[in-house]
């Protein structure tokens, strides 16, 4: 980013909008902090822009609402709606930093710190940055220099395309039949983000046709197999086949990777110079071990596991486990089946998030995403700003906060108070279900749920609901037996009881330099990664989402994992540039970054005692979360510190 910042060309929009009426609707429609930004950019009027901030208090709205007088608002939309319409298009001009993050500031209502408007500013999708292959001067991967990558989900996918225009030759290993990772294995009732999709999609393939803020599985999944699709993507995957291990020949710089047949078995060795690891985390299912559950002669499935045929109606289902996908499960099955039971171990706490009862994006909003310049760039930082790293304090424990067995700094005790009132609301009238439902650890201590009108707990309240709190002592051929006698006789279990985090590699066995054997360095639990990414002793072995580098305080894997495949090809890069094969972290970089994490780790909420979750391993250390802010993350994995570095 240049301190004169070529905001994108009008043309990639059609100007003038000869579409009146759409555009009319879309204005008045549209989010006015972020109309406010586009008329901004186009015209770079600071006072215009500076009238408004006093109104601008930092409320995350998706559609209108805000407290701009209807002067003022109006005002803005006509000279939205003269610009637009304008037979001689306004010519855009570059723009100066400073003017950037005032913009910022005033349209989420907080001083926004210089230091991240770069961030900000790629993952907004602003900047179509040259494609490496195109950029002068940087030297061109040589023939054979190939990647493996392993997986063909979220990351896979963003690797692929980010590999192919930096001139690698790669291949995906994909052990389904179809890519999309998550998005295409878990298809169970309700299946849907968390994370509004103008921000949990790839800042380079913004679309603006997402038909909810929060859209289900099957749109996010049209989504990532559209964008792979227009970047040619699946002819360099080989479906079908999984990754059984990877060795390093240091003789010649690359792994022997040995692949399976998923149908056969039979297995196959090829070669790569680099191997990317993006198989994902949150992919082995957990299966409770309840004694007799595999004897149940009824229908069990995990979420992830899902068959869409299998006919609830009028049938006893059972679901074990109350975490986000629980809490999606639940509400959309609950008036199909004739009594449903949900089994929790521990509490959850739940958060309202209002603005999904208005989930659907009206036509005008769409209309604005498409045509109106900016606008879907714009919003996108509102959505980061008010789902990423703005919500950070809710998860770093100020020292000085007094009682820390509740909540641990204002923020957070903000949060727990909004959290609380809206359980209370909802439960008012169920005292037995607020008995169950409220923790006594302090919030974001484990992954909320997040909640809606008609949700989660409006769903505890149905009269063919039961919330089970007992201990299940078995299952038999019918029931699920509770360690007090009772019996549940259900026709369906549903085990929405998470993913097996550890081992890290799962069953890929990965041997570095001299045999080094990453499974047993990192024993059954205890990864580590030099920026959760490299590991000293595996050469041109990349990690993604790997240890530490989960964005558990917010929304944020879509740009966690971007700004890893950025770091990655750099360091590809570094070695295509020196002539040499190998890059590696050092041992010092790597014992650094980790003694790093553990020292912010202790001043963060997943370190509280009251904390228990699936981030902690069997010893109490967090090995998933990043404890650091995304901005943070992203500006230390912009280029890889070569004194970090070994090439060889
Ligand atoms: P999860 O958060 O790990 O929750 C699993 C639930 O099953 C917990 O309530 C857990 O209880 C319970 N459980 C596990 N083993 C059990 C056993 N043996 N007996 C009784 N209960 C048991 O799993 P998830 O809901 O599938 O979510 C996993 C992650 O996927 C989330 O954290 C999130 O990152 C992602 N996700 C996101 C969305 C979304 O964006 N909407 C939706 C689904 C999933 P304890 O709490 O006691 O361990």
């Amino acid at each position: 980013m240049t301190k004169q910042t070529p905001i994108r060309a009008a043309a990639a929009y059609t100007l003038p909008i000869t579409e009146k009426d759409a555009l009319r609707t879309a204005l008045a429609e549209a989010n006015l902090p972020t109309l406010l930004m586009v008329y901004t950019t186009i015209r770079q009027d600071r006072a215009y822009l500076e009238g408004f901030a006093p109104y601008l208090t930092g409320a995350y709205t998706a559609g209108a609402p805000c407290d701009v007088p209807e002067a003022m608002a109006q005002d803005l939309r006509d000279r939205l709606f003269a610009l637009l319409t304008d037979p001689h298009p306004p010519v855009e001009q570059p723009m100066d930093h400073d003017l950037l993050r005032t913009m910022m500031s005033v349209s989420v209502g907080e001083q926004v710190d210089p230091t991240i408007v770069p961030v900000l500013y790629d993952q907004m999708g602003f900047e179509q940055a040259v494609p490496r292959k195109e950029q002068p001067g940087r030297p061109l991967p040589p023939a054979g220099f190939r990647v493996l990558v392993i997986g063909g989900g979220m990351t896979g996918i963003a690797a692929g395309i980010k590999l192919a225009e930096a001139g690698y030759d790669y291949s995906i290993i994909e052990k389904n039949d179809e890519l999309g990772g998550t998005w295409y294995e878990n298809r169970y009732p309700g299946v849907g983000v968390d994370t509004p999709s103008h921000f949990y999609s790839y800042s380079f393939e913004l679309n603006p046709d997402w038909s909810t803020y929060h859209p289900k599985g099957g749109e996010v999944q049209n989504y990532l197999t559209g964008v792979a699709d227009k970047h040619g993507v699946r002819d360099h995957v080989r479906f079908g086949t999984s990754v059984v291990e990877a060795r390093w020949d240091d003789a010649q710089g690359q792994w022997s990777v040995t692949l399976r047949d998923v149908r056969t078995g039979a297995e196959t060795v090829e070669t790569a110079r680099a191997v990317i690891l993006a198989h994902g985390v949150l992919n082995r299912w957990s299966m409770p071990a309840i004694p007799g559950l595999d004897g149940f002669k009824g229908i069990k499935m995990h979420t992830a596991g899902w068959d869409p045929d299998v006919d609830l109606k009028g049938k006893r289902v059972a679901v074990i486990g109350t975490g986000a996908s629980a809490a999606q499960l639940a509400p959309a099955i609950a008036d199909t089946v004739s009594d449903l039971v949900i089994f929790q171990r521990s509490k959850h706490w739940v958060l309202n998030s209002p603005e999904r009862n208005a989930d659907t994006v009206t036509d005008g909003i769409r209309f604005a995403l498409r045509h109106i310049p900016h606008y879907k760039e714009w919003y996108r930082f509102r959505v980061y700003w008010f789902t990423g790293d703005g919500l950070y304090g809710n998860v770093l424990m100020d020292e000085n906060w007094g009682n820390k067995d509740v909540s641990i700094s204002a923020q957070n005790d903000a949060a727990r108070s909004y959290a609380l009132s809206y359980i209370q609301d909802k439960l008012k009238n169920r005292p037995d279900l607020l008995e169950k439902m409220v923790p006594d650890y302090p919030i974001f201590g484990k992954r909320i749920v997040l909640d809606a009108e008609g949700g989660w707990l409006d769903t505890l309240l149905k009269p063919n609901v039961t919330l089970e709190t007992g201990a299940i002592d078995h299952v038999d051929d019918h029931a699920i037996v509770m360690k007090n006698g009772d019996r549940y006789e259900v026709d369906v279990i549903a085990l929405a009881t998470g993913f097996e985090l550890t081992p890290a590699l799962g069953p890929l066995k990965v041997y570095g330099r001299n045999g080094a054997d990453l499974a047993a360095a990192w024993g059954k639990d205890d990864a580590r990664a030099y920026l959760g990414v490299m590991a000293p002793d595996y050469p041109n072995f990349f990690l993604t989402l790997g240890p530490n580098s989960a964005p558990n305080h917010a929304a944020g894997v879509n740009m966690v994992l971007e700004a890893q495949i950025h770091f990655i090809i750099e360091a590809m890069d570094m070695v295509v540039a020196s002539g040499a094969s190998a890059i590696e972290p050092t041992t010092r970089a790597y014992l650094d970054w980790n003694a790093k994490v553990e020292h912010q780790m202790q001043h963060m909420i997943w370190s509280h005692p009251k904390a228990k979750s699936y981030y902690l391993n069997s010893k109490g250390r967090n090995f998933v979360s990043c404890p650091f802010k995304l901005a943070d993350y992203w500006n230390w994995t912009r280029t890889p510190d070569t004194k970090a570095m070994q090439i060889s």
